[in-house]
């Protein structure tokens, strides 16, 4: 039998117990650590409570909570999202963004930056086992904008081939819950 399940179970619990003591330093729980990085990473079509949830697979009601103590501490900020009516955007404060700053995702890209050539690799190969195993599982993919089937690039910039919005550029590398792998990537 390959190792590789093996692997990935002693990454997993290593980085556990790193988003553990993460969260204990600053008096939070690991979720909350773990939305913040997602908020930081999230598109504007995606950092919303209802893409949290998906990511995460948790319930609204727990993505509730989670922001309401985020926001509370003053980590995050809910704020009217001028294209969607009623829909609200959360963004990081400066405060959030401090908490971030010496994660074990530090820790990672440290040691990875070590190695490039064998990273970028190792993010391919990763990337084709995790798109593979959320299609399995039904899952959304949650994929790098610049990487999307949707993506255009035209005279005037890039743009969302599904929404035909304009894209700023620091969206295009963040990720996005509408994303769809090109057709190459699905088989
Ligand atoms: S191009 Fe794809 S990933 Fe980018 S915003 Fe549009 S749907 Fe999302």
């Amino acid at each position: 039998m390959s190792q590789i399940s093996l692997l990935f179970e002693r990454l997993g619990a290593l980085i556990q117990q790193s988003l553990r003591d993460d969260a204990a330093r600053h008096g939070l729980l690991p979720i909350h650590i773990q939305v913040l990085h997602y908020l930081m990473r999230a598109n504007r079509y995606s950092d919303l409570p209802i893409a949290i949830a998906e990511y995460f697979g948790v319930t609204r009601g727990t993505v509730s909570q989670t922001l309401a103590v985020l926001e509370r501490k003053g980590l995050l900020t809910k704020e009217p999202d001028a294209r969607h009516g009623k829909r609200v955007q959360l963004k990081l404060t400066p405060a959030g963004e401090s908490v971030l700053g010496e994660s074990w995702v530090e820790r990672v890209e440290q040691v990875l930056c070590e190695r490039p050539a064998q990273a970028a690799a190792l993010e391919r190969t990763l990337r084709n086992l995790l798109s593979a195993m959320q299609r399995v599982n039904g899952q959304r993919a949650f994929g790098l904008c610049r990487q999307c089937a949707h993506f255009l690039t035209e005279d005037s910039g890039a743009r969302c081939g599904l929404t035909r919005e304009p894209l700023a550029t620091e969206q295009t590398v963040r990720i996005c819950r509408e994303w769809a792998a090109a057709t190459a990537e699905r088989v």
